[in-house]
């Protein structure tokens, strides 16, 4: 398989240039040239195979030619074997039409681990191949940071080096992070929001000359190889509630987009799809930009789901590029604009090739209301985010199955527990001592340079 930008104007790369390139040269997000597609029938067979087995047949055409088939498999049932549930992503029913898919049984209790359990071990697997090491920079929200430092574990070839907003990640998420002591693990607190840690993962990935000549690598969804290990799960799902013979739905709590794209890939690969809900919390520039055909750079602010507060959703881009027909020349002029003036109109023939698509944002108080609403009617703790995904998709629920992205355990965000009057959840046994651990990480200022000073420092 080849992967092109979505702006045009870099040179197409094979499975291994994309793996560890992240971000294309000329600012795009690589995407494949084309896609497999399955036929009803393969469907009906693959619906028989286990999480493991499916992510093979789904994911392989991508892959073909980085390493031999049998040699991948092992590594796929060795990345879901980390998983603490049988069936890795497990359905729970919570209304007639209502399903819950539980993303969070993997090491760090979020659906990130799904991709990055398997993007750390490519990594390590393409770097030992070649005899290099290379360097992991990351901005986290809060969830991707451990899912990462656990997923490059697997392996010896990686420095990794995770920027989180200090102060506005939940004490789990920090602490599942900074009491990782290991010595090629570094944490660095940015004393500013997630979207000025993503700007300043990006200008290293445009100007890496304070590296040295080491190479860089991205693990945030920019990385294709995380978009593409997240097409599984939308068909493991939908295949056990009945596709490829009824349609199915899917509300995804959505940030930076690489989940909810991930859905797009699967309904073009033969999984049929009826609607597309994305959810926000009061970071609403998606839900803007769905609802209203624009893109609009805004401010900032804390939530009770800080996974989602983001308000530039890298991965839209590929969308909006897939609407489009690959148009990557005007790609290329909407974003140029919108990095310009903040402002940009998305053309109306893109609007109306997302009609499948449905957005709504949510606030804390609604998202705490939520929580308790859905405790009271089944007994159920949803984390947050999962609840934002929920109060959305209770607006468009219809006599389609409709699957709701449980995103994370309840026991990371107790803070919304709390307010919603419950008892936090539990920590899983092998992290109930998480709170008394030592943790180590770097505070530093909101300043490219020294973020970068820093890194080359301890390389
Ligand atoms: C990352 C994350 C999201 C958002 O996913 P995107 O792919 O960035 O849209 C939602 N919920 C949780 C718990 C997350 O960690």
């Amino acid at each position: 398989m080849r992967y092109v930008s979505t702006r045009g104007r870099s040179d197409a790369l094979d499975f291994e240039g994309v793996l560890l390139r992240g971000l294309a040269p000329d600012g795009g997000l690589y995407v494949p040239e084309s896609l497999p597609t399955f036929s009803p029938e393969q469907l009906r067979e693959m619906a028989k195979l286990s999480y493991a087995e499916l992510a093979l047949e789904v994911t392989w055409p991508f892959v073909d030619g980085f390493m031999p088939k049998a040699e991948y498999a092992a590594l796929l049932t060795e990345t879901y074997a980390e998983f603490n549930h049988p069936a890795v992503a497990p359905l729970k029913q919570l209304d007639s039409n209502l399903w819950l898919l539980e993303q969070f049984h993997g090491p760090t209790l979020a659906f990130k681990d799904f991709a990055l359990q398997l993007l750390g071990r490519l990594l390590n697997l393409a770097l030992a191949r070649k005899g290099e090491r290379g360097v992991v920079l990351g901005a986290t929200s809060g969830d991707t940071g451990s899912a990462a430092i656990e997923g490059c574990r697997h392996g010896n070839q990686l420095d990794v080096f995770i920027l989180h907003p200090h102060e506005r990640v939940s004490d789990v998420q920090r602490r599942q992070m900074t009491t990782v002591l290991d010595p090629s693990v570094f944490n660095i607190a940015v004393q500013g929001d997630f979207d000025d840690c993503q700007a300043a993962v990006k200008a290293s990935f445009n100007d890496q000359s304070f590296l040295n000549g080491k190479r860089l690598i991205a693990v945030n969804s920019i990385n294709w190889a995380r978009v593409m290990a997240q097409i599984v799960y939308f068909f493991y799902s939908g295949l056990r509630l009945g596709a490829p013979d009824k349609a199915i739905s899917f509300a995804v709590p959505s940030a930076n987009f690489g989940h909810m794209f991930a859905g797009h890939l699967a309904s073009q690969m033969g999984l049929p799809v009826e609607q597309f809900i994305v959810a926000t919390n009061h970071n609403d520039a998606l839900d803007r930009s769905i609802k209203g055909g624009v893109l609009a750079r805004q401010a900032l602010s804390p939530s009770l789901s800080p996974s989602m507060d983001i308000v530039v959703s890298s991965n839209f881009e590929r969308l909006l590029y897939a609407l489009s027909g690959g148009d990557s020349a005007m790609i290329d002029d909407l974003m140029k604009t919108f990095a310009e003036t903040g402002h940009a109109q998305i053309p109306a023939a893109i609007m109306q090739a997302a009609e499948r698509w449905t957005s709504g944002a949510v606030d804390d108080a609604e998202t705490v209301a939520t929580i308790k609403r859905w405790h009271a009617q089944s007994g159920e703790i949803l984390d947050p985010h999962t609840a934002i995904g929920v109060r959305v998709a209770e607006d468009h629920v219809g006599t389609t199955p409709m699957i709701c992205m449980a995103t994370a355990h309840p026991a990371k965000f107790a803070e919304a527990v709390v307010a919603a009057g419950l008892t936090p959840s539990a920590l899983p046994s092998s992290m109930a001592d998480l709170m008394d651990r030592q943790e180590r990480y770097q505070v530093l200022a909101n300043d490219v340079a020294a973020i970068q000073a820093y890194v080359a420092a301890n390389i």
